[in-house]
């Protein structure tokens, strides 16, 4: 049984000791105290299932004993930097990672972050290119360092400081965008950009190939394949942002970018990697790598034993379970099953995405598309009430996310829909 603080005293403590940023979605704050797979445990022992947990990095499922074992193996011998020493960890993961990567992308360099991993990415254009301007997307989320803060699209995510060396495209958006599905037209912008606003010289491009925090917009077909041709043109690197959508998530495929036939020069990635555990990474081609031996490059503690360990038994978790085949055929089936609550409730705008990277758009005017912004908040209680958790994201903040575990299954899914059909019977 749990011993620890109520969910009010943690509340004052949060209140008083931490951030005054911080927020939380439900009426009554979730404290969660145990994970197992795709299931979260809240102090009374009440269990929930985790529909979300992909966002907060879950993969292989939480304290999947895989992971917990190699990781505790790893911290009992030892824990360091792995910048001055050798150790085998970061090298072997190092080696496995480069194995899940097409083309010659085979050097990888380890962060502690999805952020730190995209500012690294960055700079390498820059520093390859000898170029400035990078290209990135309305709607996207990369970051919120001095770098990556300017290529995140969304002004809540914006502080009021000096931003630059960025150009926003138009998203290749089907749902809201002015060329619904036609990604070779919203690729036309990124020519404009390259002719209006730069020299014609670029640094590079980059995004997601689902956006996760806009709010699971697949970017329209056909636009990476022109975006990149487009860049490449102009002198620069492509690079796929594949925080959320990497790692099988998808389904069908393992990295994000592959659905749209590409092949980027630097690829970021965190969150799932290390199935919650603090990891990150770039990985590059040796010829795009080089350019990090011309000054010194240190990060204390990016590719260090236990994280490492904790990647390596990840990849071996996705594919000894077949998660990447579960996301795609459970994916499938539970978006079949939303898209049919679409006929159902006219709140349901679109539902989106692949695998287990889903969004349902709720609008309070089909035609209009009008952002039911109060009404989320509803759902999202409504069904944490009754022990499922979702989350949210969004410009607007009226998206539905579904990033569970890959392990989720059919009867999870069921589950899920019910819930959210009662909910939504009852508004
Ligand atoms: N890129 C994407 C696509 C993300 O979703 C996020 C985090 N939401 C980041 C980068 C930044 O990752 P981190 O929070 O680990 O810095």
């Amino acid at each position: 049984p749990y011993a620890g603080p109520s969910v009010d005293e943690i509340l004052a403590k949060r209140k008083n000791f931490l951030s005054p940023a911080l927020f939380h979605f439900y009426k009554k704050p979730l404290n969660v105290v145990d994970g197992k797979m795709q299931y979260l445990f809240d102090e009374n022992g009440k269990r929930y299932l985790d529909a979300f947990g992909g966002i907060a990095t879950v993969c292989c499922g939480h304290c999947h004993p895989d992971v917990v074992e190699s990781i505790v193996n790893q911290l009992k011998r030892i824990q360091h930097s792995t910048v001055l020493y050798f150790n085998h960890a970061i090298a072997d993961f190092a080696e496995a990672l480069a194995s899940k990567m097409p083309g010659n992308l085979k050097v990888v360099f380890f962060t502690n972050s999805g952020t730190e991993a995209n500012e690294l990415a960055i700079m390498m254009a820059r520093l390859y290119t000898g170029c400035n301007d990078i290209i990135s997307l309305r709607n996207a989320y990369h970051g919120n360092a001095a770098g990556t803060m300017v290529a995140t699209g969304q002004s809540n995510w914006k502080f009021n400081v000096v931003q630059t060396g960025i150009h926003h495209a138009l998203n290749p958006d089907p749902y809201r965008g002015v060329f619904g599905s036609d990604g070779e037209k919203y690729a036309e912008d990124v020519q404009g950009l390259v002719d209006f606003g730069t020299s014609g010289h670029v640094a590079g491009f980059i995004s997601e190939a689902i956006q996760g925090v806009g709010g699971i917009v697949e970017l329209a077909p056909g636009y990476l394949p022109a975006v990149y041709k487009t860049i490449r043109k102009a002198g620069g690197l492509c690079i796929a942002d594949e925080v959320q959508a990497g790692f099988g998530r998808t389904g069908s495929h393992f990295w994000g970018f592959q659905a749209q036939g590409v092949v980027p020069d630097i690829v970021t990635m965190a969150k799932g990697i290390g199935n919650g555990i603090p990891l990150g990474a770039v990985v590059t081609t040796p010829d795009v790598a080089e350019v990090l031996t011309g000054r010194s490059y240190f990060n204390t503690f990016g590719g260090n034993p236990v994280c490492t360990a904790a990647g390596l038994a990840v990849l071996k978790v996705i594919e000894k379970e077949n998660l990447q085949s579960n996301a795609q055929s459970v994916g499938s089936y539970l978006k079949e099953r939303l898209t049919a609550l679409k006929d159902k409730y006219e709140i349901i705008g679109d539902v989106r995405g692949r695998g287990f990277m889903l969004g349902i758009e709720l609008v309070s005017d089909r035609q209009l598309k009008t952002p039911a912004k109060a009404e989320i908040l509803h759902v999202m209680d409504q069904m944490k009430e009754m022990g499922v958790l979702v989350g949210k994201g969004g410009y607007y903040g009226n998206v539905l996310r579904i990033t569970p575990p890959l392990c989720f299954s059919k009867q999870d899914s069921d589950f899920f829909v019910d819930v959210m059909d009662y909910t939504m019977s009852k508004m």
